[in-house]
C-alpha cells in the first residue's frame, strides 16, 4: 500500500510538470502556427518553394500540438465530456474495430456480467483508451494469440488494491509478453517505452492513467513475463440517469419554502 502511494504522488508530481510544461508548449505553438498562417497568405502568390517550406513546418507544428494534446490529457489539463456510459455496450461495439486492429491470427473475446452498473466518463476517450491497451496487447503478442475484454461490477471492500467502492471494471487480458516488475513500475509515466523509436511514444499508458484518475476511478496492471498481461480500469458505478433526472426536477410550487 505504500509503495503504492509513493507512487500515486509521482504521477502527481509528473503529471503537474507535464502539465506546467504542455500549457506552456501549447502557446508558444500557438504563436508559431499564427506565424506560419500569416506567411502563407502573404506569399499565396509566391514560389512554389515557400509555399513547400510553410507546408511543412505547419505540418510539423500540427504534429506538435497533437503530441501536447496527449500530454495534457495525462496531465488531466485537458476537459473531458462526460456521459453516463453502459461499459458492456461500449465495449460490445467496438468488436468490428478490434477486430480489424487485431488481425486475424489474434483471437478476440468480449465478455460481460449481467447488469452493468453505469459509469460517468468521456465515452470518446474511453473508446480511444480501450484501442489502445488493444494495440499494446498485439504489439506483446506479436502476431498471435488472445485478447480478452471483460466487463463486471466489482464490490471493493476495505485493505484491497483500489479503495473501497462499487465500480464497473474494465479487464483487458492478452497471452503476450508479459512485462518485468521494472517496466510495470514505470509503465504508466510518460514517454516511457520500451518500444523502437518511432513505433512508441510511451503515452498510451499515461494517457489512460490520467482518464481513469479524472473519473475517480483506478487501474492497475498484473504482468507476468512470458505469459501475459491484464489491465484493469475501474470505474465508480454512477446513479442511473433516471435517478439523476427526478433529483433535478423542480420541486412542486407547495413544498417551496
Ligand atoms: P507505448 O505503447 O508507446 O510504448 P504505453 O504507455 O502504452 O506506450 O506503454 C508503455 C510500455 O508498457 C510499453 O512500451 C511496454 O513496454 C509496456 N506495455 C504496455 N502494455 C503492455 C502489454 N499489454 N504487454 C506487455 N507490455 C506492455
Amino acid at each position: 500500500a505504500e509503495a503504492q502511494l509513493a507512487q500515486a504522488q509521482k504521477m502527481e508530481a509528473v503529471g503537474q510538470l507535464t502539465g506546467g510544461i504542455a500549457h506552456d508548449f501549447n502557446n508558444m505553438l500557438a504563436v508559431v502556427v499564427g506565424g506560419i498562417d500569416m506567411a502563407r497568405r502573404k506569399f499565396a502568390q509566391g514560389s512554389a518553394e515557400t509555399g513547400q517550406y510553410l507546408e511543412s513546418a505547419m505540418e510539423g507544428a500540427d504534429r506538435a500540438s497533437a503530441l501536447t494534446r496527449r500530454l495534457l490529457s495525462f496531465a488531466r489539463a485537458e476537459p473531458l465530456l462526460p456521459d453516463s456510459v453502459q461499459p458492456d455496450r461500449l465495449v460490445q461495439g467496438m468488436t468490428d474495430l478490434l477486430d480489424r486492429t487485431l488481425g486475424e491470427r489474434i483471437v478476440v473475446h468480449t465478455s460481460a456480467g449481467s447488469r452493468v452498473w453505469p459509469i460517468w466518463v468521456d465515452r470518446h476517450q474511453l473508446e480511444n483508451a480501450i484501442l489502445n491497451l488493444a494495440v499494446n496487447a498485439r504489439d506483446a503478442m506479436e502476431g498471435e494469440g488472445r485478447l480478452d475484454i471483460d466487463v463486471r461490477n466489482i464490490s471493493v471492500g476495505d485493505g484491497e488494491a483500489v479503495p473501497a467502492g462499487d465500480y464497473a471494471r474494465i479487464a483487458v487480458t492478452d497471452t503476450g509478453s508479459g512485462m518485468s516488475e521494472a517496466v510495470r513500475a514505470r509503465a504508466f509515466e510518460p514517454f516511457f517505452t520500451t518500444k523502437p523509436a518511432g513505433k512508441g511514444t510511451g503515452l498510451g499508458l499515461s494517457q489512460i492513467f490520467g482518464l481513469v484518475r479524472q473519473s475517480g476511478g483506478d487501474i492497475r496492471i498484473e504482468s507476468e513475463p512470458g505469459r501475459g498481461t491484464t489491465i484493469s480500469l475501474y470505474f465508480p458505478r454512477h446513479a442511473a440517469a433516471g435517478a439523476v433526472r427526478r433529483e433535478r426536477t423542480i420541486p412542486p410550487i407547495a413544498t417551496l419554502p
